[in-house]
């Protein structure tokens, strides 16, 4: 981790109407550092992430990623897209196509490379994510630990310069959750850039540089993990934690 900023927000806030979502929401994520952000449910981590990536507009306040303002549209927006990745939930693999397909997609459409390179580049990450030998198959083949690693590996694909994990194993079977923070714990340990919304808190711990606590569309406290676990600050994140913990 270095000191330089690659993700800041300054002020950001964000109504879903009469609801504010993303109130005064001031973070800056340093190249190489892991965040993880917990929180009651409606809190607005989601909304966090999506803003971030601009798949949702703020009302005000700024976000800048590597030194630049979000872009609000064209060729800039799609290589913001393509430098911060996204997981989600709900893994969203293509279903009509095959896994290797799935990682392939978005450098081939998106960037225009070559197949051979990209290729070569899917196979590696699918290796990497212990999925290469399932890369003929379509995604409903695999477990859900299985399709949410092939969606990492898509999201890797990009070589992205971030990636945001938005509640990445909530929706698994308990006994898939280990292999996806697995490979996620690898990924924190070779120095990506990851924000990481997630209910393990075992992660958070063994993973994160820095914890987040949100709660109404408030970064209420941040802390690194030994000391927000030992010592949270705030009632609110007492209260969170002697309910999950
Ligand atoms: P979290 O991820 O922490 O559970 P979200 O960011 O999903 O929280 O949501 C924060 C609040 O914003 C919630 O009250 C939610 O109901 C509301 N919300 C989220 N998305 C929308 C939307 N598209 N339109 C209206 N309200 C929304
Ligand atoms: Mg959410």
């Amino acid at each position: 981790m270095t000191d330089e900023a690659l993700i800041v927000l300054e002020s950001v806030n964000k109504w879903f109407g009469p609801l504010h979502v993303l109130q005064d929401v001031s973070l800056s994520v340093a190249r190489g550092e892991v965040v993880v952000v917990i929180g009651p449910s409606g809190s607005g981590k989601s909304t966090l992430c999506r803003a971030i990536n601009r798949l949702e507009p703020i009302n005000s306040g700024t976000i800048t990623f590597d030194g630049q303002p979000l872009a609000a549209e064209g060729r800039a927006l799609a290589k913001l897209r393509s430098e911060v990745g996204m997981v989600f939930q709900s893994f969203n693999l293509f279903a009509h196509k095959t896994i290797l397909q799935n990682v392939m997609l978005g450098p081939i459409k998106v960037r225009k490379e070559k197949q051979a390179v990209v290729r070569d580049r899917a196979m590696g990450l699918l290796e990497r994510v212990g999925i290469a030998n399932q890369a003929e198959k379509y995604p409903a083949q695999l477990s859900g630990g299985q399709q949410q690693r092939v969606a990492i590996a898509r999201a890797l694909a990009m070589q992205p310069k971030a990636l945001l994990f938005d509640e990445p194993t909530s929706a698994l079977d308990p006994e898939m959750v280990g292999e996806v923070l697995d490979v996620m714990t690898s990924l924190a340990r070779e120095g990506m850039t990851m924000v990481v919304v997630t209910h393990e808190m075992g992660f958070a711990r063994h993973a994160a540089n820095r914890v987040v606590f949100m709660a109404d569309g408030q970064l209420v406290e941040q802390a690194p993990p030994e000391e927000f676990f030992a010592n949270p600050k705030s009632e609110r994140a007492r209260d969170f934690l002697s309910k999950i913990l």
